[in-house]
């Protein structure tokens, strides 16, 4: 029997078949028949991908049409009541984007991963029942075509643990009503087949859990257990350790536990009392969330390792996690070169990986495996020796930085900055994008295929900032931006031109719902041949007398929102992108630019799933921010944007990136989440949102009055700045321009009753 598993596989579709297929239905171009059908034929070609590869363990049921917590909500019934008078597919994306009448259930980030989830509802109130369609058609599916499938199932911990309670109160609360029905799922399935592997997703224990919820385990997984005879139960976590879970888990009647070794290694630590218990252990060490070929000989070191505690015969070589986080398959990839290429590992090569793994462990005489290693090995060492990679000059500019920090402190710069800039107490301004209209797409696709001139492409641009700028003067805005045309996104238009960067054509990863992204990747070290903003920038702030504000994307959301190598510390490839930065910020000064944003919309993203690990992070993130603005003279001011709004547990933090003006996305809350800013005494200029951008609605002069007036119960007007909570870019022209002119119109307001 071979002994290798995946702990899921993506859904979306090589060519992402599925996301055309939804968005055709949501137009109403395609009937929910076709739906169907696609998902169907997709499913198929999964499953034999993935046997063509000599996988064992398949899963069903970890496809979905949208998200699956959704699915899992479904399945226990636990519709929110204002979409029970719905069915089928209306009930069912009514619930993931909400309809006319309807608003959609909230949407939250996977653990650390940029796929979002479906937030369930639950109150004690309401009942729940089982409806085990989807879980019992799709085994069926499988098995009609030959192939006997594990059962991938959100596990009820991590389901309560990532729902909310409409009810205010714990969601733990609600195991007892919701295990039974898990367990008359388990009824169902055991009737399936005479035996069948039923894998539970437990990742709520990465993220350190409070004993209260350690103690459910044991009867949870005893109750789930005692279903059936027929039934093996497989428990994986992963993205993080999952070392005191372990120590229960094991003390249960389960039949395997899955744990990730490549984002983990204290997961070793579990290794005895697996051993111990007599469980199968699912070695997670194929990493299913990055790019990279897997590196074997280290990857069998790590599994000799392994088996010096766990009996070989009791270890199945895995992935660390679902796949479903990496791209499909690099056969699309035409025009990356060929050596860069062969260091990648998408889902479908990874999956080839995990199989000559198996082999390599458990039969290393296999000729043909050996080979293949052969391979393996020389694509890794080519990948460690390349010049491609290796750039001495940025290893020692970045070994040797002297200035790590601006040299004034904020109080003495916001003086000098406030005589120079002259900018009036709740100034005006915008986050810097404005609407990326239809010609300014078709003019930046055309451009990248080779279509139109550069001249013509730059004209195009320019045309369209002398627009932006025209509009924010007649509008009466105080501080201009460029309005962002030449970028398609905040991380690929810096990526394009950072030496060290690569891209992929087809590399789309699930974001949610129909949503992907192609997460460009760091495979080499950082420098930047020429500057990247400073023309554009230049340009607008020629066409202007008043002041233009330059805009960055900072180190940290460049890290986040790209695959990043994974041959050096993550904070040591931040750290030649923050200084990278500094290069660009110096060069915008020299250009005459005199306000700088720098962007960290991803910063809070990148935080690790256990505390114990904030501080590390926090440390070096603060220190890159810092290390990009170090550049930056005492009368420059430096803006940051972040798109959160809930600060209170990292407000200090905040503090310490020592931006002089931080703008953010309060616009939803009132004041309520600003008060941290006083309660914590933050001294530096703060730019809460004060309307919602990511609703097309236009907010009126009267509503923005009121809620600068309930800003300002909180801070005072000489601290605050006035500015949507994000950037314009998905906004209509139609929308943007009332709401700003509004906005303006409101300040005045307010203004008028200080004098
Ligand atoms: N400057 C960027 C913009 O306005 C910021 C985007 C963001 O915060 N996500 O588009
Ligand atoms: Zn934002």
């Amino acid at each position: 029997m071979s002994k290798n598993y995946i702990v899921g596989f993506p859904r979306i579709g090589e060519q992402r078949e599925l996301k055309k297929v939804l968005e055709s239905f949501w137009a109403k171009k395609s009937s929910f028949n076709e739906v169907e059908e696609l998902a169907k034929a997709l499913r198929k070609r999964h499953w034999e991908y993935q046997k063509e590869a000599g996988i064992s363990y398949i899963s069903s049921n970890d496809f979905s049409l949208y998200d699956t917590m959704l699915d899992t909500s479904i399945m226990i019934g636990a519709i929110p009541a204002r979409f029970r008078d719905l069915e089928g597919e209306n009930r069912y994306f009514a619930m993931a984007r909400g309809d006319e009448k309807r608003v959609a259930m909230q949407m939250t980030k996977w653990f650390n991963t940029n796929y979002h989830y479906i937030v369930p509802e639950l109150s004690l109130e309401d009942s729940y029942s089982l409806d085990a369609t989807k879980v019992l058609s799709e085994y069926k599916e499988a098995k009609d075509l030959g192939i006997k499938t594990k059962i991938n199932l959100i596990g009820p911990i991590t389901y309560l643990g990532l729902s909310k309670r409409i009810d205010d109160g714990d969601t733990y609360e609600l195991i007892g009503k919701i295990l039974p029905i898990y367990e008359a799922l388990l009824a169902e399935i055991s009737e399936l087949d005479d035996e069948i592997v039923v894998q539970f997703d437990e990742p709520i224990f990465v993220t350190g859990c409070e004993a209260k919820v350690l103690s459910l385990i044991k009867p949870t997984y005893e109750k789930l257990a005692g279903v059936s005879e027929k039934i093996k139960i497989a428990v994986v976590s992963y993205f993080e350790h999952s070392v005191e879970a372990t120590k229960v888990f094991v003390h249960t009647p389960i039949w395997a536990l899955g744990l990730d070794f490549v984002y983990a290694e204290e997961n070793k630590e579990s290794l005895k009392i697996i051993q111990e218990s007599g469980k199968v252990l699912i070695a997670g060490v194929v990493d299913g969330r990055n790019i990279w070929k897997n590196d074997m000989q280290k990857t069998l070191l790590l599994l000799e390792d392994i088996a010096k505690v766990v009996d070989r015969e009791a270890i199945m070589i895995g992935s660390s996690c679902s796949l479903l986080h990496t791209p499909f398959t690099l056969k699309y990839e035409q025009k990356l070169e060929s050596e860069i290429k062969n260091w990648l590992s998408f889902a479908l090569e990874k999956l080839e990986e995990v199989s000559l793994l198996e082999k390599l462990f458990f039969t290393p005489e296999d000729t043909q495996a050996q080979k293949a290693l052969k391979e393996n090995i020389q694509a890794n060492k080519s990948r460690k020796n390349s010049t491609l990679i290796h750039d001495k000059k940025v290893q020692e500019r970045v070994n040797s930085l002297k200035k790590f920090e601006r040299e004034d402190s904020f109080d003495s710069r916001i003086k000098v900055q406030r005589e120079v800039l002259g900018y009036q107490d709740l100034a005006t301004t915008t986050i810097g994008s404005f609407p990326q209209t239809q010609e300014v797409r078709a003019a930046r696709k055309s451009f990248k295929a080779g279509e139109i001139s550069k001249e013509i492409y730059e004209n195009e641009m320019k045309k369209y900032i002398e627009e932006c700028v025209r509009f924010q003067e007649e509008c009466g805005l105080e501080v201009l931006v460029h309005g962002e045309p030449e970028r398609n996104d905040m991380v690929e238009y810096f990526g394009e031109q950072l030496k060290g960067y690569g891209f992929s054509e087809n590399g789309w990863v699930q974001s949610y719902g129909s949503r992907c992204v192609k997460p460009p990747f760091i495979y080499g070290d950082i420098s930047r041949p020429e500057a990247m903003t400073v023309e554009w920038i230049r340009y607008a702030q020629s066409k202007t007398e008043k002041i233009m504000k330059g805009m960055l994307t900072g180190p940290v959301t460049i890290l986040n929102w790209s695959f990043v190598r994974d041959d050096m510390p993550r904070d040591a490839v931040s750290k030649q992108i923050a200084v990278a930065l500094s290069d660009e910020i110096a060069d915008l000064q020299e250009a005459g630019i005199k306000i700088i944003q720098v962007d960290e919309a991803a910063f809070k993203e990148g935080y690790p799933l256990r505390e114990e690990k904030i501080a590390s992070y926090e440390k070096w993130a603060v220190r890159d921010f810092k290390i990009a603005v170090s550049s930056a003279k005492k009368e420059t001011q430096i803006h940051t944007h972040m798109c959160y709004s809930v600060f209170n547990d990292i407000i200090e933090t905040i503090e310490n990136m020592d931006a002089d003006v931080i703008s953010i996305e309060t616009a939803r809350s009132g004041n309520r989440l600003l008060k941290i800013f006083k309660e914590t005494g933050y001294k530096q200029e703060v730019g809460p949102g004060v309307y919602d951008i990511h609703s097309p609605r236009v907010p009126s002069v009267e509503e923005i009055v009121k809620q600068i007036r309930l800003l300002l119960e909180v801070l005072p007007k000489e601290q605050l700045w006035i500015n949507p909570d994000c950037g314009l870019k998905t906004r209509k022209w139609e929308e943007v321009k009332p709401s700003l002119e509004n906005m303006v119109k409101a300040v005045e307001i307010v203004r008028a009753e200080f004098s």
